[in-house]
This record gives C-alpha cells, sequence and structure tokens, in this order.
C-alpha cells in the first residue's frame, strides 16, 4: 500500500479524566485489599464496554442491566464487596447495602459530589432544583433520588411543560453536558422562572475536552473514540458537527478504522471522551500514522492501563 501523508492530531486534553483515573484505581486497590471476597460493580464503572471486560479479566463482575433498578442489582448480591461507580449513588441503596453487611467502595467523583451537595444545600433553604441532565442516566438518577424537589429538565420541551410553584429556584446540571446544549436550556428555564439562581456544573474534564474540540480548525475528519453509550463521547462528536467539521466518525476501537474510506482525509483529530480508555485512542493513532496492522487489534489486558 503507497502510504498518503496524512497529518494526525490527538486532541488535547482527550481521554480518561480524573474521575475515572480514580475510580479505576480504586476498582485495582480492591482487588489487592479483599483478594478472598468477590467484587461487584454496581452498573458500569465508566460507560465503556471493554473496561468491563478488562475488569472481569481480573475477575470483577460487572452488575447492569438496563431492565433493573440500582436496588434489584443490589438485591442479587449476597455477600463480598460493592463498588459504586464515579457517577454517585442514591443515599438509601448505599445505607441499605452497609445494612446487608457488604463491604461498600465508594468510586464516586468528587465533582458528582460536588453537584449533590448543592443540589442539598439549595433545598434545605427552601429551593426546588431545575436539574438540566440525561433520563435514565447513572448521575442524575443518583441526584433526582435525593428529593422530590429536583426535577429532570432534558430538553426546552421539558421546559415548556415545567411547573415549577415554588419562587426559589435553583437551576444545575449533570456533570457531563455539552456546553453548547446546555446554555440553549438554560436560557429558556431563566425565561420561564425569570428568579431562578443559576450554578452552571460541567466539571473542568468535560469542558476542557469539548472547548479543544471546539477550537479546531482546518481539519477534514474529527474521529471521536469511545463506547456507543458513553454520553461525554457524543457530547463531542456533536461539538465538533457544531463546529461545521465535514466528517466525524464516531468509533469504539481501531478494527472499525477500516470501514472508513481515508484516503481523501489530509487531516485528521482524533479525541476521545473521559470514559474511553487510552489504550484504544493510542491504537487508533498509531494506525492512523503508520497504516501498520500490528494496531488493528484490541488487547484487553491493556484496556486498565493508565
Ligand atoms: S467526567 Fe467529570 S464528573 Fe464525570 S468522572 Fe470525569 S471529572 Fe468526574
Amino acid at each position: 500500500m503507497v502510504l498518503e501523508k496524512m497529518e494526525v492530531k490527538k486532541v488535547v486534553p482527550s481521554g480518561y479524566c480524573k474521575g475515572v483515573i480514580n475510580a479505576i484505581n480504586i476498582v485495582k486497590q480492591a482487588i489487592k485489599d479483599y483478594p478472598d471476597k468477590q467484587i461487584y460493580i454496581l452498573g458500569m464503572l465508566v460507560h465503556n464496554r471493554y473496561v468491563v471486560g478488562g475488569f472481569e479479566l481480573r475477575n470483577v463482575i460487572t452488575l447492569s442491566d438496563k431492565e433493573k433498578s440500582k436496588e434489584q442489582l443490589l438485591d442479587e448480591i449476597k455477600e463480598g464487596v460493592v463498588v459504586f461507580t464515579a457517577h454517585g449513588i442514591d443515599p438509601k441503596i448505599k445505607q441499605k447495602a452497609l445494612e446487608k453487611g457488604l463491604t461498600v467502595v465508594d468510586a464516586t467523583c468528587s465533582d458528582v459530589t460536588k453537584n449533590a451537595n448543592l443540589c442539598l444545600e439549595y433545598l434545605s433553604k427552601g429551593y426546588d432544583v431545575a436539574y438540566i441532565g440525561k433520563r435514565n442516566h447513572p448521575e442524575s438518577e443518583a441526584v433526582l433520588a435525593l428529593d422530590d424537589r429536583i426535577h429532570l429538565i432534558t430538553s426546552t420541551t421539558d421546559v415548556e411543560t415545567s411547573n415549577i410553584l415554588n419562587k426559589n429556584v435553583l437551576i444545575t446540571n449533570q456533570t457531563t453536558m455539552s456546553i453548547n446544549d446546555i446554555e440553549t436550556i438554560i436560557t429558556a428555564l431563566l425565561d420561564k422562572y425569570p428568579q431562578a439562581q443559576v450554578v452552571e456544573e460541567i466539571c473542568n474534564a468535560t469542558r476542557t475536552r469539548q472547548q479543544a474540540v471546539k477550537e479546531l480548525q482546518g481539519f477534514d475528519a474529527l474521529i471521536v473514540v469511545g463506547d456507543p453509550n458513553s454520553n461525554n463521547t457524543t457530547q463531542l462528536a456533536n461539538i465538533g458537527r457544531q463546529a461545521k467539521i465535514k466528517n466525524i466518525y464516531k468509533i469504539e476501537n481501531s478494527l472499525e478504522l477500516e470501514a472508513i474510506n481515508l484516503d481523501n482525509i489530509s487531516k485528521v483529530a482524533v479525541t476521545s471522551g473521559a470514559s474511553t480508555p487510552n489504550y484504544l485512542t493510542q491504537q487508533v493513532i498509531n494506525y492512523l500514522k503508520t497504516r501498520d496492522e500490528q494496531y488493528l487489534k484490541v488487547d484487553l489486558e491493556r484496556i486498565l492501563d493508565l
């Protein structure tokens, strides 16, 4: 094959955020601390199926089923260690795990905890909370479980149909929302509840990864590496579209590059969500640079490399 010179740029920052690195390290430590106990993760530690596979290799079981609530999944654990993910957990579930006698390991990201504490603070002052987030996302589920006075807003349509009667309203959001979309929803909420207070809580990792994509110029293509179910990965692709990059490819791993016609691409940027293993992104970059087929594979043993 004649290799046409292609300029490949790794977008900085991209890939694992501090919350994900912390969560992975916490589970690795639990494996060392509890060698004789079965370790379960309640839900996907991060939204990437390869990370689930990487832990399976180390005998850590991920309990994840869209049809079941976190409580139902918890009921399946009889003994051992339960890990709560970076997305946070309903305190009632945590309490139940302790009452069952399980060893509890909490990997909730500090930014998620900060956002939950903000909601609790305003609730204690008599506010209702308009919480901008994704339906059924573990982070928004954990926050909504805190109190009935937290109202999920997923879109401007939800703003129209919302009916918050309290004159004290806090507007805040899930940490991994899109910096572009959230502005529109906050504006709509302020039109409807002009007296509301806004505390925008997109985490720094999400913001800087999205901003870096927004600022890309002169690229014919953007490749976003990540799990199809990862919210922050989807947001990166959307930001790329809004930034008018001509070709956007969202892929899970380097093997999917084979289905992409790379011939007309001379300058490509590669980014990845905060939940994407750095190894997977590096395989993509290495293949694009060399077209060496050794990079067209996924080695599960390397997935948990930080
Ligand atoms: S994306 Fe943000 S909130 Fe989520 S784990 Fe990473 S740092 Fe924490």
